[in-house]
């Protein structure tokens, strides 16, 4: 039987694991950021490989035959590490990343490339801001004490963070109504996200075009270059024979 290393933290990569069990043996990767994660059926490791030689160390140790990497499209740098671990190791990999977010009509969206962009564009925008590019980026919003901010993440953050924020914990998904009902409970004039894609975060996005509120929206970091992309867990599956009979 095959085994397959699935790079998660996704709802993706949970889909995929429920898609490839029991006729591969897969093997679910995770970073170990989130407390109490939610776990994929079949086997799961959590926590880092060691860059980009330990992963392949760890490919060749449990005799990996092939990698799906579907981490988050912000996570570039496990994406990187697992690009050249798989050349390393002589192991085929594929990347499975959801489309990101498309503008509709009455959106009025503003792209920057990174969250410092986006901290630097903010005071021109509103006072009050919702925050919903995760715990891990709030000390790029930590200097900004002359706006007041909402962050949902799903565990606690950690300083350095704004100095006048109010934090929710909770998880996807959300409705579109909770979305605008929390907009407007705190009087929200400009929301911030990253273009994560994806049914899940996207309730916001309406309810933000509905208050027409403007988006701050964070542009994904680049694809590796030389590693195929599939958009969704059906394809993704469709492909996998194909790679493990590849000769190496
Ligand atoms: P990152 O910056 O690309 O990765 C930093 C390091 O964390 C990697 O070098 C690796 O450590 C370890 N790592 C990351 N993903 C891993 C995985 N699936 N399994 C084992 N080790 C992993 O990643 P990140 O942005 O911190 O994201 C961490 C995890 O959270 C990812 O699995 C991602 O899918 C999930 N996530 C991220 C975001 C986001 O906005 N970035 C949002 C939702 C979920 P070593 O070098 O030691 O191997």
């Amino acid at each position: 039987m095959a085994t397959v290393l699935l790079l998660g933290g996704t709802g993706e990569a949970r889909r995929l694991a429920s898609v490839l069990l029991p006729a591969h043996r897969v093997i679910s990767s995770l970073a170990g950021r989130v407390a109490d994660p939610a776990l994929p059926v079949g086997e799961v490791r959590v926590g880092g490989f060691g860059g980009a030689e330990g992963l392949a160390g760890y490919l060749r140790a449990e005799r990996v035959d092939a990698v799906v990497d579907a981490t988050h499209p912000f996570a570039a740098r496990m994406s990187d590490n697992a690009a050249q671990a798989c050349a390393a190791a002589g192991v085929p990999l594929v990347v499975l990343r959801r489309p990101g977010f498309e503008a509709r009509p009455g959106d009025d969206w503003r792209h920057v490339p990174s969250l410092d962009a986006a901290a630097e564009l903010l005071p021109a925008l509103a006072e009050r801001v919702f925050l919903t590019t995760g715990r891990q980026g709030l000390s790029h919003f930590a200097h900004l004490s002359s706006r007041w901010f909402l962050v949902r993440c799903v565990d606690p953050p950690v300083p350095p963070v704004p100095p006048r924020l109010e934090v929710v914990l909770d998880r996807g998904p959300f409705t579109v109504e909770g979305e605008i009902g929390l907009m407007r409970r705190h009087d929200i004039g400009v929301l911030v996200t990253k273009d994560s894609g994806g049914a899940m975060t996207a309730a916001k996005l309406e309810a933000a075009r509905a208050l027409e509120i403007p988006v701050v929206v964070v542009d994904r970091p680049p694809a590796t270059p030389g590693v195929p992309v599939l958009p969704s867990v059906e394809e993704v599956a469709a492909r996998l024979p194909g790679l493990l009979a590849a000769p190496k």
